[in-house]
């Protein structure tokens, strides 16, 4: 079964907006077996809608539209299928009487415009629409489904998960794909690609290798027609790959390394601070992004300037020394953070954002040092010198070590 969605809007052509029901869908379409082929973007436009159905209805089995459905005259979806399909579209006076008392619920007189959103064609049916106005349409029409939802992403989803994922579920019986993302941090793209070398070859599951800020990660992908046994096949696969990775691996998919540390710390009731010099609070703001993590974040100093550093805690004598890029530093700056704040864990990071052009020498160059009751860990490393990427790079490099530290923790 092929697939195609058209997102329809001159706010995507534009640039105004992202496409993220396209996004939604083409996550959502493989749980049900059914292929995604082809993405789509057209404005409103009827002609130019019209081709991007037909040839959709050419090539795919299934057409899923959103967007475009409002009350206005520069809403055609409904208008540009009639026009496909040669049918002439009338008012339903069910859909009308049902838009009207949406209207009255909510207090509001109906722009007599809106009866627009009653039209049917006698191929379609009306689907509900329990947070808008604007009912959708389900097409059948030699032997293509065409699908239009509303383009308001918290309507479309609704209407996907309510009326239209539990009918196509019925009417189907393709293969189920189910994927895992398994998350890793410490090995190059390289190496891990030479390390996975025999599941690479794999045909199901799939094997396949892409490098984030964040880690490599490696996204394994199941095909079978029921879901336990693609489930299954997900499993072993990533037993072989926890045996090859071991220690690298930090989450698997929606995990963040924050939420695992946030975790940790809540579990073992330890308390953490941080003194940044180059990612300038990044490393405070990526931790405080979970939920609940003034349970064990007691706070983070931005010490950009060698004064500030020595106005938190930070040897005078050792910044005239080494200067404010050194790994001694990092572990002053932790050291500092760890009392100054109160915490049982203290985290420093220094070094030199870039870009190369500016101190091409450096750049890219980043010391790492975590204090637990003054014990240190750290790392002295450099990045591609690329200031933003050095900058989340150091971040998730420094909640890797405290969480391998937690670990180990007794
Ligand atoms: P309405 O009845 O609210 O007018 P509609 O079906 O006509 O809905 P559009 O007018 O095309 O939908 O879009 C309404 C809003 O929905 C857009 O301004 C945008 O915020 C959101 N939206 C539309 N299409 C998409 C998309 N593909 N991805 C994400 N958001 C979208």
């Amino acid at each position: 079964m092929k697939a195609e969605i058209i997102s329809i809007g001159t706010e995507l052509l534009l640039g105004q907006i992202t496409d993220t029901n396209a996004a939604y869908l083409a996550s959502e379409l493989p749980l049900l077996g059914i292929d995604l082929y082809w993405i789509t973007q057209v404005g409103d436009n009827r002609s130019r809608l019209v081709d991007a159905l037909r040839r959709a209805c050419e090539r795919s089995d299934i057409v899923i539209t959103t967007g475009g459905l409002g009350p206005t005259e520069d809403d055609v979806t409904r208008e540009a299928i009639a026009e496909l399909l040669g049918e002439e579209m009338t008012v339903d006076p069910e859909i009308e009487q049902w838009i009207r008392d949406m209207f009255q619920k909510m207090d509001i007189d109906m722009p007599e415009c809106n009866i627009r959103q009653a039209n049917l064609i006698p191929s379609a049916r009306a689907i509900i629409n329990l947070r808008g106005t604007a009912p959708g349409w389900w097409v059948e029409h030699e032997n293509r489904i065409i699908l239009t939802m509303p383009g308001p992403p918290s309507e479309m989803q609704q209407m996907w998960e309510r009326e239209i994922k539990p009918e196509l579920k019925k009417r189907l019986s393709g293969d189920i794909i189910v994927s895992r993302t398994v998350k890793t941090l410490g090995l190059t793209e390289a190496r891990v690609d030479e390390m996975v070398t025999p599941l690479l070859h794999s045909t199901n599951p799939t094997l396949a290798v892409y490098a984030k800020l964040d880690g490599i990660h490696l996204r394994l992908t199941a095909k079978h027609r029921e879901q336990a046994k693609a489930r299954e096949l997900i499993a072993q696969a990533e037993e072989q790959l926890s045996d090859i990775l071991g220690q690298y691996i930090w989450g698997f998919d929606e995990d963040t390394l924050e939420s695992i540390i946030g975790s940790m710390l809540r579990q073992k009731m330890l308390s953490l601070a941080t003194m940044e010099s180059c990612t300038g609070g990044l490393l405070a703001s990526t931790i405080t992004d979970v939920p609940g993590s003034s349970d064990y974040f007691k706070g983070g100093l931005v010490a950009y300037s060698a004064e500030m550093k020595a106005t938190f805690g930070v040897d005078d004598a050792l910044l005239a020394e080494k200067g404010t890029v050194a790994s001694e530093v990092a572990a002053a700056m932790a050291q500092a953070a760890r009392l100054k704040l109160k915490a049982d864990i203290g985290i420093g990071i220094t070094g030199v954002a870039g870009p190369a052009e500016l101190e091409w020498k450096t750049a890219g160059t980043v010391h790492i040092a975590i204090d637990a009751d003054g014990k240190v860990s750290s790392l002295s490393t450099r990045f591609p010198p690329r200031r933003q990427e050095v900058k989340r790079r150091a971040v998730f490099a420094a909640l890797f070590i405290l969480r391998q530290l937690l670990i180990d923790w007794k």
